[in-house]
């Protein structure tokens, strides 16, 4: 750029200069020609023709010699500078162009270097006129000289400016380098960054691909979400109007079962009125057949049948006669028999099987769920079926009344509960032997035994202490709290001394009913007593320990008899204390109490007078019952 104004400066200075060359190159062309033509009078010109001739050199070089050459001052000034300055510029021109300009530059040779006409030696005029033409040649030349000395000044003025201008300009571009350098530092930051954003952007797009193909994806699957969409929406609709419909029956049946609640209410109601109405009514007939009953059970002789001595007539259960032959004390006169007639409330003969015999105390066995206590005595000799009536065999058939009577407690119970009640159930099972107490459900050691008594709280509550209460819920319990006992039993006697029929045992079964739900309670206890064998020893055969139980045994079996006999004469002294048998059992004796006695016969003819002690015991028993004041509440 910089460069431009200076060509165009030169060229400014060619461009005068070959305007003057070429007025003088018009000039010189004539004056060449001139030359050629008159030697003679051109001679003071040949200087300006040796210029001339030094000029197409540079002429030849800088401009076109086509143009026509003009004046040859001013061409002279123009392109001759000093000598000095065009030396090279003629140097080069005589190399280069030697050839074509040959012919000038020998006639110029020949002007300036003696190629005018050698004067004569005398002719000095003529010399000094040459000299003088000479002189004015180089006048003019230096003249020249000097203008294009002013021209250059001018020019080199000019160019100074122009450096001046150009230096500035350079400083200026070297700032807008500086600048454009900051420019391309900040640019190749850019350039980073770009490059950063650039890899950054392939990276996302990469990514973005990527989501693209996931959007595919993710476009497909909510398109089948969509369908499936739908179709839920379709089956719910479906499923809304089908909820609709079963929430219209729902109320429907929702207010038949209000009302069919209603009505179930108002039935319990009247099922519990009606359960409370059977128990009053079946204490009514209970306590119209008696509160104290006495049945008697003949045991079957080993062989089957019943012995001669003991009539029970077919049509009537409740009498039993014993025909008792007496011999004659004289010998002289024939023995007499005697017959010795008993009522009871039932007579059970020998095929009489085990339920048959509950069957008829199930309603007491009733009446102790129903709240009343329960007692149940089997009285007898030894041998006479007690211990069969109340426990009986392992089998189903022959199992007692203990576990039948429990049996039927535990189902009325579960029947029960439909009606909101709820039943707890606790047995002990305690022996009686020579007035002290001995726990048969004891399952420690047995030097550890402990010592009982019993307790009678204000409420007239008798418990035993030490005593084993075991809970139970169902008849299996039991049987084994039965086998535990017998176990137990077994363990005391000896071969001599069979104690399970020299004692008492006393099976109990505590039975505590809540219906909460009608803040209705009842609490009894069931009484299931095995006797101690009834029989009488000779005092002459009993000794010792012997003797001892038969004492016990008779005292206790003597005053069962007797607390019997003032409950049923409603005597306002019971004498309970008087063995621990009454004692213990006092609170199911009294009052609404329920008191059942098996007087258990033995049919062999050997056991006749043991047979009439119980039949007559039975029957004082019995007909206290029957007396006077019972009298009425007796069904018969
Ligand atoms: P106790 O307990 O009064 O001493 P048991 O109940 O032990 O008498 O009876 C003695 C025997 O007679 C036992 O073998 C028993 O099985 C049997 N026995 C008692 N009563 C009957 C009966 N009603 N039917 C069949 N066998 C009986
Ligand atoms: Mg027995």
């Amino acid at each position: 750029m910089s460069r431009l104004p200076v060509m165009s400066a030169s060229k400014r200075v060619l461009t005068s200069t070959s305007s003057s060359g070429s007025e003088n190159g018009q000039d010189l062309a004539p004056a060449q020609k001139r030359v050629r033509k008159d030697p003679e009078s051109v001679k003071p010109q040949a200087a300006a023709t040796i210029i001339g001739g030094k000029r197409p050199a540079v002429a030849a070089t800088r401009a076109p010699l086509s143009k026509p050459v003009r004046g040859m001052g001013a061409a002279t000034v123009a392109v001759g500078p000093s000598r000095g300055v065009m030396k090279p510029s003629m140097a080069s021109t005589a190399a280069k162009g030697g050839n074509t300009k040959q012919p000038v530059a020998s006639t110029g040779t020949k002007a300036g270097g003696g190629a005018a006409p050698r004067r004569h030696a005398w002719d000095l005029k003529g010399k000094v006129s040459d000299m003088e033409g000479k002189l004015r040649n180089y006048q003019t030349k230096v003249k020249s000289v000097n203008q294009e000395n002013e021209v250059l000044k001018d020019s080199m003025t000019q160019s100074r400016t122009r450096v001046g201008q150009m230096e500035k300009e350079l400083v200026k571009q070297r700032n807008q380098i500086s600048e454009y350098e900051e420019e391309l530092t900040t640019l190749s930051g850019v350039r980073d960054e770009l490059e950063k954003v650039s890899s950054d952007k392939s990276t996302l797009q990469k990514e973005l691909s990527n989501l693209e193909g996931k959007y595919k994806v993710m476009e497909t699957l909510r398109d089948s979400q969509e369908t499936e969409l739908q179709t839920l929406k379709m089956k719910l609709s479906v499923q809304e109007s089908t909820l609709a419909r079963v929430q219209a029956t729902l109320r429907d049946t929702e207010e038949e079962v209000r009302g069919l609640k209603e009505t179930v209410a108002q039935q319990e109601d009247e099922l519990h009125a009606g359960e409370m109405e059977r128990r009053r009514l079946h204490n009514t007939i209970q306590e119209l057949k008696g509160n104290i009953r006495v049945f008697c059970r003949v045991r079957p002789l080993v062989d089957g049948g019943l012995s001669k001595h003991l009539q029970l007539p077919a049509s009537d259960n409740k009498m039993i006669t014993l025909a008792k032959t007496e011999e004659s004390h004289t010998g002289k006169t024939a023995d007499t028999q005697k017959n010795y007639n008993f009522s009871f409330d039932r007579v059970f003969g020998p095929q009489a099987s085990q339920h048959e015999v509950f069957e008829e105390i199930s309603l007491l066995v009733q009446s102790a769920l129903d709240g009343y206590n329960v007692c149940c005595f089997a009285y007898g000799q030894t041998g006479s079926g007690k211990t069969y009536t109340m426990e009986g065999d392992e089998f189903d058939e022959t199992r007692g009344v203990i576990p039948r009577a429990v049996k039927q407690i535990f189902k009325a119970a579960e029947k029960l509960a439909a009606q909101g009640w709820e039943f707890t159930f606790t047995a002990s099972f305690v022996e009686i032997y020579n007035e002290s107490l001995r726990d048969l459900l004891y399952t420690g050691k047995a030097n550890k035994r402990p010592e009982h008594e019993i307790r009678k709280s204000a409420n007239n509550e008798v418990t035993i202490t030490n005593l084993t209460y075991e809970k139970v819920s169902n008849e299996d319990q039991v049987l084994g709290l039965i086998n535990l006992a017998n176990q137990n039993r077994s363990t005391a006697q000896t071969a001599q001394n069979d104690r399970s029929s020299r004692s008492h045992s006393v099976f109990q079964l505590d039975i505590e009913g809540v219906n909460s739900g009608r803040d209705v309670k009842c609490k009894s206890t069931l009484c299931l007593v095995d006797l101690a064998g009834s029989e009488r020893m000779m005092k002459s055969q009993s000794q010792g320990e012997r003797f001892k139980e038969m004492t016990a045994i008779n005292t206790s079996l003597t005053n069962l008899g007797i607390v019997i006999a003032a409950l049923a004469n409603k005597e306002s002294h019971v004498p309970y204390r008087n063995s621990k048998l009454t004692y213990l059992l006092q609170a199911c004796l009294g009052g609404n109490s329920k008191t059942l006695m098996f007087v258990n016969i033995a049919p062999e003819t050997d056991s006749l007078g043991e047979t009439l002690n119980s039949l007559r015991f039975a029957s004082k028993v019995n007909a206290c019952v029957i007396g006077t004041a019972s009298a009425n509440r007796k069904l018969s």
